[in-house]
Protein backbone atom coordinates (compact mmCIF):
# COMPACT_ATOMS: atom_id res chain seq x y z
CA UNK A 1 0.00 0.00 0.00
CA UNK A 2 1.09 3.10 -0.75
CA UNK A 3 1.68 5.54 2.24
CA UNK A 4 0.93 8.66 0.32
CA UNK A 5 -2.55 7.52 -0.87
CA UNK A 6 -5.44 9.46 0.41
CA UNK A 7 -7.77 6.59 -1.29
CA UNK A 8 -8.73 2.90 -0.92
CA UNK A 9 -6.81 1.64 -3.75
CA UNK A 10 -7.64 -1.71 -5.45
CA UNK A 11 -5.26 -3.21 -8.31
CA UNK A 12 -6.07 -3.16 -11.45
CA UNK A 13 -5.58 -5.72 -14.52
CA UNK A 14 -3.61 -3.94 -17.36
CA UNK A 15 -5.10 -5.71 -19.66
CA UNK A 16 -3.95 -4.94 -22.97
CA UNK A 17 -1.77 -1.41 -22.02
CA UNK A 18 1.85 -3.08 -22.35
CA UNK A 19 2.83 1.03 -22.78
CA UNK A 20 5.41 0.21 -19.48
CA UNK A 21 7.24 -2.29 -22.06
CA UNK A 22 7.84 0.60 -24.63
CA UNK A 23 8.00 3.66 -22.89
CA UNK A 24 11.23 2.69 -20.08
CA UNK A 25 14.69 1.69 -20.32
CA UNK A 26 15.32 -1.59 -19.29
CA UNK A 27 19.67 -2.35 -18.74
CA UNK A 28 19.41 -5.68 -18.20
CA UNK A 29 18.34 -6.65 -21.72
CA UNK A 30 19.33 -3.68 -23.35
CA UNK A 31 16.40 -2.09 -24.33
CA UNK A 32 16.07 1.27 -25.16
CA UNK A 33 13.35 3.87 -24.06
CA UNK A 34 10.70 4.33 -26.36
CA UNK A 35 11.16 1.42 -28.28
CA UNK A 36 8.85 -2.35 -27.88
CA UNK A 37 11.02 -4.71 -25.66
CA UNK A 38 12.45 -7.34 -27.76
CA UNK A 39 10.48 -9.81 -26.05
CA UNK A 40 7.34 -8.03 -26.36
CA UNK A 41 4.44 -9.42 -28.88
CA UNK A 42 2.10 -6.34 -29.32
CA UNK A 43 -1.39 -6.64 -28.00
CA UNK A 44 -0.30 -10.12 -26.24
CA UNK A 45 2.08 -9.74 -23.90
CA UNK A 46 5.54 -10.69 -22.95
CA UNK A 47 6.92 -13.53 -24.34
CA UNK A 48 9.38 -14.80 -21.68
CA UNK A 49 7.43 -13.80 -18.57
CA UNK A 50 8.53 -16.58 -16.52
CA UNK A 51 12.18 -14.70 -16.79
CA UNK A 52 11.28 -10.91 -17.32
CA UNK A 53 13.66 -8.81 -15.07
CA UNK A 54 12.98 -7.90 -11.93
CA UNK A 55 12.28 -4.58 -12.76
CA UNK A 56 9.57 -5.71 -14.85
CA UNK A 57 8.28 -7.87 -11.57
CA UNK A 58 8.63 -4.98 -9.36
CA UNK A 59 7.38 -2.52 -11.86
CA UNK A 60 3.23 -1.10 -11.61
CA UNK A 61 2.17 2.15 -12.92
CA UNK A 62 -0.18 4.53 -10.93
CA UNK A 63 -3.20 3.61 -12.66
CA UNK A 64 -2.52 -0.38 -11.89
CA UNK A 65 -1.94 0.06 -8.24
CA UNK A 66 -5.67 1.89 -8.36
CA UNK A 67 -4.82 5.86 -8.58
CA UNK A 68 -7.39 7.68 -10.78
CA UNK A 69 -10.26 6.63 -12.86
CA UNK A 70 -10.63 3.85 -14.91
CA UNK A 71 -10.16 5.95 -18.24
CA UNK A 72 -6.63 7.21 -16.79
CA UNK A 73 -5.34 3.68 -17.90
CA UNK A 74 -2.10 5.19 -19.67
CA UNK A 75 -2.64 3.64 -23.28
CA UNK A 76 -5.70 5.49 -23.20
CA UNK A 77 -4.99 8.82 -21.75
CA UNK A 78 -1.24 9.30 -23.07
CA UNK A 79 0.13 9.64 -19.53
CA UNK A 80 2.11 7.05 -18.03
CA UNK A 81 2.91 7.60 -14.28
CA UNK A 82 4.95 5.91 -11.79
CA UNK A 83 6.36 6.36 -8.25
CA UNK A 84 9.70 5.84 -6.58
CA UNK A 85 11.57 6.92 -3.32
CA UNK A 86 13.68 9.48 -3.38
CA UNK A 87 15.98 10.19 -0.49
CA UNK A 88 16.28 14.11 0.37
CA UNK A 89 19.35 14.88 2.35
CA UNK A 90 17.71 16.87 5.04
CA UNK A 91 14.43 15.75 4.85
CA UNK A 92 14.19 12.02 4.88
CA UNK A 93 13.06 9.94 1.89
CA UNK A 94 9.32 10.59 -0.04
CA UNK A 95 7.95 9.40 -2.66
CA UNK A 96 8.42 11.18 -6.03
CA UNK A 97 5.40 10.88 -8.53
CA UNK A 98 6.58 11.08 -12.43
CA UNK A 99 4.38 11.44 -15.83
CA UNK A 100 5.74 10.09 -19.41
CA UNK A 101 4.07 11.40 -22.16
CA UNK A 102 3.24 8.63 -24.63
CA UNK A 103 1.31 10.38 -27.09
CA UNK A 104 3.13 13.56 -28.29
CA UNK A 105 1.42 16.30 -26.44
CA UNK A 106 -0.58 14.20 -24.18
CA UNK A 107 0.27 16.36 -21.36
CA UNK A 108 -2.07 19.19 -23.06
CA UNK A 109 -4.68 16.76 -23.54
CA UNK A 110 -7.74 17.08 -21.35
CA UNK A 111 -7.31 13.19 -20.80
CA UNK A 112 -3.49 13.89 -19.81
CA UNK A 113 -3.90 16.64 -17.44
CA UNK A 114 -7.17 14.96 -15.55
CA UNK A 115 -5.24 11.92 -15.30
CA UNK A 116 -2.01 13.62 -13.48
CA UNK A 117 -4.72 15.84 -11.81
CA UNK A 118 -6.46 12.61 -9.88
CA UNK A 119 -3.06 11.02 -9.17
CA UNK A 120 -1.45 14.69 -7.84
CA UNK A 121 -5.12 15.11 -5.76
CA UNK A 122 -5.09 11.32 -4.57
CA UNK A 123 -0.99 11.39 -3.69
CA UNK A 124 -1.30 14.66 -2.23
CA UNK A 125 1.87 15.01 -4.66
CA UNK A 126 3.44 16.89 -7.14
CA UNK A 127 4.05 15.05 -10.39
CA UNK A 128 7.58 15.77 -12.19
CA UNK A 129 6.54 15.64 -16.32
CA UNK A 130 8.81 14.50 -18.71
CA UNK A 131 8.33 14.89 -22.05
CA UNK A 132 7.78 12.80 -25.11
CA UNK A 133 10.75 13.99 -27.25
CA UNK A 134 13.85 14.05 -24.56
CA UNK A 135 12.67 12.99 -20.94
CA UNK A 136 13.25 15.95 -19.78
CA UNK A 137 11.99 17.86 -16.56
CA UNK A 138 9.35 20.36 -18.61
CA UNK A 139 6.86 21.06 -15.78
CA UNK A 140 5.15 20.30 -12.71
CA UNK A 141 1.71 19.30 -11.97
CA UNK A 142 0.16 20.11 -8.80
CA UNK A 143 -3.97 19.31 -7.71
CA UNK A 144 -5.69 20.48 -10.63
CA UNK A 145 -3.55 22.73 -12.78
CA UNK A 146 0.05 22.47 -14.24
CA UNK A 147 2.24 25.18 -12.38
S1 LIG B 1 1.78 0.94 -17.89
FE1 LIG B 1 0.65 0.31 -16.05
S2 LIG B 1 -1.32 -0.50 -16.78
FE2 LIG B 1 0.08 -0.38 -18.52
S3 LIG B 1 0.97 -2.46 -18.64
FE3 LIG B 1 2.37 -1.18 -17.41
S4 LIG B 1 1.75 -1.49 -15.27
FE4 LIG B 1 0.08 -2.22 -16.58
S1 LIG C 1 10.82 -8.35 -20.60
FE1 LIG C 1 8.62 -8.69 -20.83
S2 LIG C 1 7.66 -7.57 -19.11
FE2 LIG C 1 9.76 -6.79 -19.36
S3 LIG C 1 9.58 -5.01 -20.72
FE3 LIG C 1 10.03 -6.79 -22.00
S4 LIG C 1 8.01 -7.54 -22.66
FE4 LIG C 1 7.68 -6.19 -20.89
Amino acid sequence: MDKTATKTLTTRDCRDCQQCCIIYEIEGIKKKARENCPFLNPGVGCTDYGHRPVDCKKFECTWKKGFGNDEDNPKICGVLIMNRQSNLMHNGSRMTYIASEIYEDAFKSENGLAAMARVSEETNSTIIMMDYDNQKIISLCKGDGVV
